[in-house]
Formats: structure tokens, C-alpha cells, sequence
């Protein structure tokens, strides 16, 4: 039973099938049975569309016309407003997002972020005056002008797809960039209605086009190889991005790069709420599938037996309460595909034969509804050179390692070839000097919040490079040409 409408491509302002007519079936992640269907793009579609992206920023004045361009993207945002309850199906029959935690953590949060957006873009330094300064016998006043940087490839996740896709095509509309839009293969739809609702908005041809396809690397292999295409923005994991930077230094592309993450918490034994802070790192929310979440709990040695206890209590109370996906009261349904689930479980096998010992879960549950169910499951006894220490999993399995003091936590929380997000808890100022010493694109100390569109987010080493969100966000997709001329 197909509970999805068909997901069309959108090129060159028209919203179209694939050239031959092909589709892919989406499969619901819970019922492994397909939801709806998608237009599977060819290698001439890809073309086409970065043709046209290319055409309307070289021959129109969307990149200039900034009043225009503003009042098109909050036509659009109204657009999305009124289509919330599609969003919301789209995220859960696509992503598989269960129903407690579809609006607030799928829809709510991404639109906020685009109203975050709106907000920080007229922050933006179009022009910055640099003075006057003495060249070659004359006063040269010199200006700084801040341009669009052309066409943009943004190439997204399934994990939380709106909030993703909203984070690269706001951004590179609002700076004066045309865009194309890859979403992930598992979920199709939710680029989809990017392009019907540009189609209703009445964005010029060419400005957003938006392809997809079965076959995950097709369509993004071709953006980042094209000439025409000047920036890439990447979100997914650590090995394809790595591939595309690679592969985009043949064109001398710009690439920014949102990647996986291996995040520690760390708790120490001064938190003023320990069981608490214990027991909020269950990875159950969207069954673990965040880039940011805190998949590697740091306790201290001295609380280390209580800390298993609350965990096991906090698990034991979650219990089966997970699953249906009907119930509003669940916030954790399956993982993403068939695959997904496979690869989580290979980790928990790995994760026993490197000598973790299995506190709780570690079961694929089909009786959950014939979908891709993994049990919540939580290691203890992990070391952090054990590959579940070091590897992203991308799924509800957490793991706890002990630490012997301060300097011991940080040692551990640093050394991950990752570095993307992740916590300390305990009196403030030893938090915060933890936290400043974590080498991190974000820290949430006492589990405050980094995670907002009006303030940057990404990643050092192997979690990227760019910031996504807040001013910076949109400035990435900028470029800053400087002006000079003789004034006496
Ligand atoms: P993925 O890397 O497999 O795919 C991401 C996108 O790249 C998809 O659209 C895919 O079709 C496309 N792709 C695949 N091969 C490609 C190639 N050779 N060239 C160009 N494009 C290609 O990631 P995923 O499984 O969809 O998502 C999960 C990953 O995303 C996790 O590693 C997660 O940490 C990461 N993620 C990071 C952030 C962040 O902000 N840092 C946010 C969400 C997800």
C-alpha cells in the first residue's frame, strides 16, 4: 500500500518525470514494504538541471535583486507552513521519525530554523568600507562587496532531511545562489516538495531544481565533477565526503562539508544532577540516527557501578514503549532501510567480540511491524580503542566508557578521528574549562543548547569543514570582491 504521493523531479522550472518515465520505490522503514514512488533522474536529467541552474544565475538578476529574491523565499516559507501535516508524513513514512517526535524534532525545529534564517540574514555586510590607504604615489579608497558565489549542488541525508534541506537551500537562496538539490534515495519526497512548492512560489526557471535517484552517487558524482556547478554543500558521511572533495579538486570546487560524528558526553562526578544526566543519554530519540548526538558516555571511574545502575533503570522504564507508529507517545521508531539496520547490527556483534559487555538490547525486532526495529542497546565496559569507540554507528547504541580524572575525560573525549558535537555536565567553570578544551565544532555544557538556526554548526577534523546555520551559515555561500580606486 503506497501511502506517499509520487516524488517528480523539478528542472528548469518544470516539475517532470525522469527522461524515460523510470521509477524507484521508497520503502516505508516501517513496514519494509514500499510507501510511494520516486522519479529515478538520468544522467541527462542531472545535466539539465545544472544547465538551467547555471542559465539563471549567469542571465537573470536573481543574485542581485536582493528585494525580490527576499520576498520569494518567505512566500515559499508560507508555502511550508501550510504544508506542515505533509511534512510531518514525509518525515515519518520516509525517515521513519516516530509520531512523538515528528513535529518538534522533525518539522517545528527546521521551520524555526528558516525563520532563524530571515532573521540573521539582515545582519549581512553586503559592503564593507576598508578606507583609504597610500599605493604607488596615490589614496586608493577601497570597498569590499559581498556576491553570491554561483550555482550550488547541495547534496543531503535522510537522517533528518527538512531540517537538512532547509539549511542548504534557504542559505544559498537568500545569498543570491540558484541551487540543486540531491536529496537522499530513501527519501525523495521530502526534496520533492521543495520543487512543488518553488513551482507554486513562482521562483524563476532554474533558480532551485531538484533531482534525485535509486542509485545514491549518480546525480552527486555528476555535480561535484561539473564545471558549471561552484559549490558544494555536503551533508552525510565522513567517506563520501572525503570522496567529494576529492573528486571537486579537479574543478578547484568549493566545498563545505557537514559530516558524521562520534560525540562524547562527559559527566562528572560534581554534576548537579548526575542521574539525570546519566540517563538523558539513552540513544533512543529517532533510534540514534543524529549526526550530534552523544553516542559515547564518559563517567568517571569512582561512579561508575551507579552510573550502570541508572542506566539500566533508565532503559528498563523506556522499555517496549517504542515502535508503533500510531502512538504519540513514542519517539523512537526504526532505523532508515534494511541496510541501516544491518550495519547497527553488525556493531553489535562487533561490539561483544571486542569484550564490550551488553547492559542492554542488542536484538533486531521484526515484531515491531515488519520494518527495520533495532532494540535500544547500551555497552558498558568499552574502552574508547574499541571500533564501537571510534566508529559512527548511526543507530540506538550507545556506549560507556570510564575516565580516571579530568585530564583522563578529555584525553578520551579527543582522541576520536571526529569532532563534531558533545557535552560535559558538572559545576560550571570545571565545565566550561572541559568543554573549551574538547576539540569540537559545538559543547553543550549542563546540556545547553547549540543546535539553533541563528547560531552556526558543524564540525572539526574528520566532521567537516563550514559552518551550516546562523549568519556564517549564509555567509558560506558568499564571496567577498574587493574594489579600489584612486581618490586623490
Ligand atoms: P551518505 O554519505 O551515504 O549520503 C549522503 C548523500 O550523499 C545522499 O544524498 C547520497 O545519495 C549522496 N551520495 C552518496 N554517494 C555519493 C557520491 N559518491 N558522491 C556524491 N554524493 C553521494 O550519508 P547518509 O547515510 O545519507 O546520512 C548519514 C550520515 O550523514 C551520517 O554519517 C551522519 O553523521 C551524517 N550527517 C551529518 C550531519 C551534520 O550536520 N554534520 C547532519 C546529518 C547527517
Amino acid at each position: 500500500m503506497t501511502t506517499l504521493p509520487d516524488a517528480r523531479l523539478y528542472i528548469d522550472g518544470k516539475l517532470r518525470d525522469a527522461t524515460g518515465g523510470a521509477t524507484f520505490d521508497v520503502i516505508s522503514p516501517w513496514t519494509g514494504e514500499p510507501a510511494g514512488k520516486a522519479a529515478d533522474a538520468t544522467a541527462a536529467d542531472v545535466d539539465e538541471a545544472i544547465a538551467a541552474a547555471r542559465r539563471a544565475f549567469d542571465t537573470t538578476d536573481w543574485s542581485t535583486n536582493v528585494e525580490k529574491r527576499v520576498a520569494l523565499v518567505r512566500k515559499y516559507r508560507e508555502l511550508f507552513e501550510r504544508d506542515r501535516a505533509r511534512l510531518g508524513q514525509l518525515a515519518m513514512h520516509e525517515a521513519g521519525a516516530a509520531l512523538g517526535a515528528v513535529n518538534r524534532a522533525h518539522v517545528d525545529m527546521a521551520l524555526d530554523g528558516w525563520d532563524d534564517y530571515m532573521t540573521v540574514f539582515d545582519k549581512i555586510e553586503w559592503e564593507k568600507d576598508y578606507g583609504e590607504k597610500p599605493a604607488f604615489g596615490m589614496i586608493h579608497k577601497r570597498l569590499g562587496v559581498r556576491e553570491a558565489v554561483g550555482v550550488v549542488g547541495a547534496i543531503t541525508p535522510w537522517n533528518v532531511p527538512l531540517y537538512v534541506n532547509i539549511g542548504k537551500v534557504v542559505a544559498a537562496l537568500l545569498a543570491g545562489c540558484t541551487v540543486i538539490l540531491k536529496p537522499a534515495p530513501n527519501t525523495p519526497g521530502m526534496g520533492a516538495i521543495f520543487g512543488e512548492l518553488a513551482a507554486e512560489a513562482g521562483f524563476p526557471a532554474g533558480v532551485i531544481n531538484v533531482v534525485f535517484g535509486a542509485d545514491p552517487a549518480l546525480a552527486g558524482e555528476m555535480l561535484v565533477q561539473d564545471p558549471r556547478v561552484d559549490l558544494i554543500s555536503f551533508t552525510g558521511s565522513t567517506g563520501v565526503g572525503k570522496r567529494i572533495m576529492e573528486q571537486g579538486a579537479a574543478t578547484l570546487k568549493r566545498v563545505f562539508l557537514e559530516l558524521g560524528g562520534k560525540s562524547a558526553k562527559i559527566v562528572l562526578d560534581d554534576a548537579p544532577n548526575f542521574a539525570m544526566d546519566v540517563a538523558m543519554t539513552m540513544l533512543v530519540f529517532h533510534a540514534g540516527q543524529g549526526c550530534a548526538v552523544q553516542s559515547r558516555l564518559l563517567v568517571p571511574k569512582s561512579r561508575y557501578e551507579e552510573a550502570k545502575a541508572i542506566l539500566k533503570g533508565a532503559y528498563g522504564q523506556f522499555g517496549d514503549n517504542w515502535g508503533d507508529p500510531n502512538d504519540p507517545a513514542h519517539i523512537m521508531g526504526p532505523v532508515v532501510s534494511r541496510r541501516q539496520m544491518e550495519r547497527v547490527k553488525s556493531y553489535i556483534d562487533l561490539g561483544q567480540e571486542e569484550g564490550a559487555t551488553l547492559l542492554v538490547g542488542g536484538n533486531i525486532r521484526p515484531d515491531k511491524g515488519g520494518g527495520f526495529f533495532v532494540e535500544p542497546t547500551c555497552f558498558v565496559d568499552v574502552t574508547n580503542d574499541m571500533r564501537i569507540a571510534q566508529e559512527e554507528i548511526f543507530g540506538p547504541v550507545l556506549v560507556v566508557i570510564p575516565y580516571e580524572d579530568d585530564e583522563d575525560a578529555i584525553r578520551i573525549a579527543n582522541e576520536s578521528s571526529y569532532g563534531l558535537s558533545g557535552g560535559v555536565s558538572g559545576s560550571h567553570d570545571r565545565a566550561i574549562n572541559i568543554a573549551r578544551r574538547v576539540r569540537t565544532g559545538s559543547m553543550s555544557v549542563n546540556n545547553g543548547m547549540c543546535i539553533s538556526g541563528d547560531i552556526p554548526f558543524g564540525g572539526f577534523k574528520a566532521s567537516g569543514m563550514g559552518r551550516e546555520w546562523g549568519l556564517e551559515g549564509i555567509e558560506e555561500y558568499t564571496d567577498v570582491k574587493m574594489l579600489a580606486w584612486p581618490v586623490a
